[in-house]
């Protein structure tokens, strides 16, 4: 949403805060849309008071001046308020459509117009000299309250006036020059007051939109570093490998998932053999790279999402395999072992073969309700020790199954 834009960009607008400066290109539709959003919502939240006011208008022309109106008079004062209302109900069915609140700035205007221009017109034919002023007053009183209600820019605010001004100047100069001069007086006055307010919600609007981006990226950004946090508190950083506590969570999550659904779950312990000679041939640096290369091939043995590979502590690694059966597991743990003699790593210190080798114990449980899950743990490792001392660089399977191993 807001690609292309920084932090630094923000914060210089900010910071060197030009008067009238136009949103730059990169956040004009950002801006747009959040307008067309603020709009939405002003139409929502204001459109009882919008009826109340015209109710209110009404009212107070009625109040003031009934005893005042001639039949003609009252004819043409409620044509015109019926004309205004029926502007207004177009208005509020627009207003309420997503078409309609695109590109609002436009038809707004145009319809304010209308209802000036109705408003003007209805003075110019009153008799009464009092009525015909109070429409105008009214006129410009929805001039001012739709531009600044609505938060209309000074781009579209001088619109506007530049518009107003052939209906309210010029149509009075040409049909009753008498009171001409006070309408363009009136006019004039309201236009310098409500471009000038214009301008000065504009650059508010303005700031507050930038406050708001700067907001977001803010918030992106602590989302961003709260989820590589994450990711590195549950990653190792030697294999780039789950670690531990990853394993440790995501063992308790199958475990439950698997009680659940009466699924079995594999664990296998991945033990890489004579290690230590390793290390004290070539140095504990290669040592690193070999375990580097080892987790490499292990974590190209997994094929499902669920499977995870992680480094248990030390050269151990396991494996967990929810939902896989005895023949499965043991079919992974032969392809485990595959695909580190795979790697033809030499090794010049091991007594069983003359590339790097490990072993693997294997363990697969139905859990129940009284079956601890550390069970599955010490069965894969006792599993492991008997393929150490089975002579290595083997797999072995959990003699006795898991799912009877009760614990009380
Ligand atoms: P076995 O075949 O019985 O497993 O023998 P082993 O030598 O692999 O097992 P032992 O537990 O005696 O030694 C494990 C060695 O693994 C000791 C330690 O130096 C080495 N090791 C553990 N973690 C790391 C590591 O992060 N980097 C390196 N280079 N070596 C490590
Ligand atoms: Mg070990
Ligand atoms: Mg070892």
């Amino acid at each position: 949403m807001l690609e292309g834009i920084s932090k630094a960009d923000i914060e210089s607008l900010l910071r060197h805060r030009r008067w009238l400066e136009p949103v730059p290109g990169a956040l004009r539709a950002h801006h747009a849309a959040q307008r067309e959003r603020e709009f939405a919502r002003l139409v929502l939240v204001w459109w009882p008071a919008l009826l109340m006011a015209f109710a209110g208008f009404i009212s107070f022309t009625w109040w003031n001046y009934h005893a005042a109106f001639t039949p003609h008079d009252a004819w043409v004062f409620w044509l015109t308020e019926l004309v205004c209302f029926g502007l207004c109900m177009l208005g509020l069915r627009w207003g309420f459509r997503p078409s309609g609140q695109a590109h609002f700035e436009r038809w707004v205007l145009s319809l304010f117009g209308c209802i000036l221009a109705a408003r003007l017109g209805s003075s110019l034919l009153m008799h009464h000299e009092a009525l015909a002023v109070n429409a105008v007053h009214m006129a410009l009183l929805v001039c001012v309250v739709g531009s600044l209600g609505l938060h209309l820019g000074l781009r579209a605010a001088t619109w506007g006036c530049a518009l107003g001004c052939l209906a309210l100047v010029v149509l009075p100069w040409a049909v009753r020059p008498q009171d001409a001069l006070l309408v363009t007086g009136h006019y004039l006055l309201t236009v310098v007051v409500c471009l000038f307010v214009a301008a000065i919600r504009q650059d508010k609007d303005r700031m507050a939109f930038y406050q708001s981006v700067l907001l977001e990226l803010e918030r992106q950004e602590v989302q961003r570093l709260n989820e590589a946090l994450a990711d590195q508190a549950r990653r190792d950083s030697l294999t780039g490998l789950a670690n531990r506590r990853a394993f440790d969570e995501a063992l308790a999550r199958e475990w439950d998932r698997a009680r659940r659904t009466q699924a079995t779950v594999a664990l296998l312990m991945i033990d890489v053999d004579h290690f230590k000679a390793y290390n004290d041939h070539l140095g504990h640096p290669a040592g690193d790279a070999c375990l580097a290369r080892l987790a490499g091939a292990l974590a190209s043995v997994v094929r499902r999402p669920a499977d995870l590979v992680a480094r248990y502590g030390g050269e151990e690694f396991v494996m967990l395999l929810p939902d896989t059966d005895e023949p499965g597991a043991r079919a992974m743990a032969a392809r485990m072992l595959q695909a580190v003699d795979d790697l033809t790593m030499p090794h010049p210190a091991s007594n069983v073969a003359a590339h790097v080798t490990v072993s693997i114990g294997v363990a697969v449980c139905r859990p129940d309700g009284h079956l601890a899950r550390r069970t599955l743990l010490d069965q894969a490792d006792a599993a492991l020790y008997e393929a150490k001392r089975g002579g290595r660089h083997r797999v072995h399977l959990g003699a006795s199954p898991c799912g009877l191993l009760r614990v009380v």
